[in-house]
């Protein structure tokens, strides 16, 4: 491999591949860490709706402690009454209650009797208790009205107690209400307008881990995401789940948005690396057929100015004294600028199609005249190198529009390239034939052929054929075809080859019948 190409090679691989490579070993390996983040934030959102429902639960009991307070607070006398509507109005309280520092029921709606089951349980709650309601004094005084709350045995009641100053006493108001209740009809709103689509959320009494309370009565819920206790019902808890998709899902999911993109990035690099790469393996093979170009048309000038200054010294010095040596020695130096002449030719054909300075001057033309005119010129060539050769024009062939100097310039081409190309077996022949559509010229040898590899490269620019050496033995610039393959394209024309190594090649050119 040619030392540019290696080195940039390498370049490519340490400035582009190696660093996508170690940006995708680093993102891949981060992906799990990121997977934690991602879902400690799912949980996070999730703790913070439930925290909004909690929130909520006590913006509702403190609403019932202030309502409470003015009614226990007013002048008036029909604060029992006043009580009654309170508790029909509030849903899920059954009792209002009021007591002193020791622990005596002063006021109750409904009325309970101290020597009921409720009214024992009840001073029992309040006397275990003692110290914590004392605590809601000092809160009180402190200006902030703290909420207690105690479950009653059966937990099916839930109290709210609060301290409450009233003529230099210090009180203890109780809010009595049923939890399940209070969940499934004062939170439900609340809940379902949070809930919505996306999310399901439950209440749970925590002692039997059952469902008391669904904000989607469709939706099974097996596990739940996050699960908080509520301030004021701590036997209850609240859940919540996404409802349509696991986090566990949504993670993944990203995960794998992640990994695409890392493998669509990945891809373009290496995509990039594989053009640059080879756009600059074309040039490196272009800058190196332009060299070999350099010096195959160096060696091609070279030989036939040996030859003509090395006969023209000979007959200088004139000894030559036979006519017919002179004669061929004369004819040697003529073939050999019309040599030199052809390969400046070529390249100066080549350098007018390559700026796109080449003009065509169409006009009608029997294509056989071409024909036998270039045969005519090849004639001595042909039998001087031993080449058998035929020629067969079709006779009918009618006159269509070309350029007959590029025509000319096509077939001594291809007729060069036989001669060059043909070691063993001299034969060539020629073959002109028509149809409706096209003119047809089919120029065959039996020499070395080419390979189907090669065969999609002879007609590049600079382009010789290299196997095995068989080809570079004949002089040439890689020049022919392709000046070939623009005059036929411009001619609107086709060339088709046919060849097989060892057993030759057919060159068919394709005219249009206008
Ligand atoms: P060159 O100046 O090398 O002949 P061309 O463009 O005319 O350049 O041809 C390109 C290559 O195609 C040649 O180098 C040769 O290897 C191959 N080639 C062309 N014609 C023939 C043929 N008739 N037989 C075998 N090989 C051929």
């Amino acid at each position: 491999m040619n030392r540019t190409l290696k080195s940039t090679i390498l370049i490519l691989f340490v400035i582009i591949f190696l660093p996508t490579i170690i940006f995708s070993i680093y993102e891949i390996g981060s992906l799990r860490s990121n997977e934690k983040v991602i879902e400690n934030i799912y949980n996070n959102q999730l703790d913070a709706i439930l925290y909004s429902v909690n929130q909520y639960s006590e913006d509702v009991i403190s609403s019932w402690a202030n309502r409470l307070e003015l009614i226990l607070s007013s002048k008036k006398n029909n604060k029992t009454e006043a009580l009654l509507d309170f508790i029909h109005t509030t849903s899920s309280v059954s009792k209002v209650m009021q007591f002193n520092s020791d622990n005596q029921i002063v006021l109750s709606v409904p009325p309970i009797l101290s020597s009921s089951s409720f009214g024992k349980s009840m001073q029992a709650l309040l006397i275990k208790n003692d110290s914590v309601l004392k605590n809601l004094n000092t809160y009180l005084q402190g200006g902030y009205r703290k909420l207690e709350t105690f479950t009653l045995n059966d937990t099916t009641d839930q109290l709210v107690v609060f301290a409450f100053q009233q003529d230099n006493d210090f009180l203890y108001n109780a809010i009595v209400f049923n939890p399940v209740r209070f969940i499934n009809e004062v939170l439900d709103p609340k809940i379902q307008e949070i809930a919505q689509n996306e999310f399901a959320i439950s209440a749970f009494f925590e002692e039997s881990d059952s469902i008391i309370y669904s904000s989607d009565k469709q939706f099974q819920m097996t596990e739940v995401s996050q699960k908080k206790r509520f301030w004021l019902m701590p036997h209850y808890s609240l859940g919540i789940e996404l409802k349509n998709v696991t986090i566990n899902d949504l993670v993944k999911s990203r995960s794998k948005k992640d990994l695409i993109l890392i493998g669509i990035v990945d891809f373009g690099l290496i995509l990039g690396l594989w053009l640059i790469f080879r756009n600059v393996k074309k040039h490196l093979e272009l800058s190196q057929l332009k060299s070999d170009f350099v010096s195959n048309v160096s060696h091609e000038i070279r030989t036939p100015l040996a030859l003509i200054s090395m006969y023209i010294e000979t007959l200088e010095l004139g000894r030559i004294e036979s006519k017919e040596k002179v004669k061929e020695y004369y004819t040697i130096i003529f073939q050999e600028t019309q040599r030199l002449s052809g390969i400046v030719n070529k390249i100066l054909n080549f350098s007018q199609i390559e700026s796109g300075k080449k003009v065509y001057k169409f006009s009608s033309v029997n294509i056989n005249d071409i024909v036998l005119d270039v045969v005519k010129t090849f004639n001595y060539n042909l039998e001087v190198q031993g080449f058998k050769y035929k020629t067969h024009c079709s006779a009918k062939l009618p006159e269509i529009q070309v350029d007959a100097d590029a025509v000319t310039d096509v077939l001594i081409n291809i007729i060069d390239n036989a001669m060059k190309y043909s070691m063993d077996e001299k034969y060539i022949e020629i073959t002109t034939t028509f149809d409706k559509s096209w003119a047809y010229i089919n120029i065959s040898d039996k020499g070395i052929g080419i390979s189907e590899k090669e065969l999609k490269h002879i007609f590049d620019k600079f382009y010789r054929v290299t196997e095995k050496n068989l080809a570079l033995k004949a002089k040439g610039s890689g020049l022919g075809l392709t000046i070939v393959k623009h005059i036929m394209d411009s001619h609107g024309g086709k060339i088709e080859v046919k060849s097989k190594k060892g057993e030759g090649t057919v060159f068919k050119l394709l005219f249009p019948i206008q």
